[in-house]
């Protein structure tokens, strides 16, 4: 926790205090390009996919950061719809062998689920951080 900077222990209030300093980033585009959600100029992750602990522009503490399996859901669903489509059609159309199969779509699915798994976790961390999500927790009196 830094004193200063407007964060504090909770997840909530540091990104209502964020907004004061900083103008709207676009989440669906900052996602995309794996910006940071506050500045949208910094990097969001260290390497393909591990987020940075803190952007190196507005040194925004991206320890909130949880997209959990959301992006591989959204892979699952998008990706495969459309190899499976695509895998259909050429069975039913064509009836090429099983090895024609195995040689267009396993590489077709790493083309598109690697790049697509990367944008949606900047996508869904950028969105998590727009819309103050957070994990649920229950306020009792004290
Ligand atoms: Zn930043």
């Amino acid at each position: 926790m830094k004193q200063g900077d407007g964060q504090t222990a909770d997840r909530g209030r540091i990104v209502n205090q964020d907004q004061a300093h900083y103008p709207p980033v676009d989440p669906i585009r900052s996602g995309l390009a794996g910006r940071c959600p506050r500045c949208g100029e910094g990097r969001l992750f260290n390497g393909f996919l591990s987020v940075r602990p803190h952007c190196g522009v507005c040194g925004l503490d991206n320890s909130f950061a949880d997209s959990a399996d959301g992006p591989a859901v959204f892979v699952i669903l998008i990706i495969g719809f459309i190899v499976c489509g695509l895998a259909l059609w050429m069975e039913v159309t064509y009836g090429p062998p099983l090895w024609v199969h195995f040689v267009l779509w396993i590489p077709l699915i790493l083309i598109l689920g690697l790049p697509a798994l990367r944008m949606l976790k900047g996508v869904l961390i950028n969105l998590q951080y727009a819309n103050k999500a957070a994990e649920g927790r229950l306020d009792r009196p004290k």
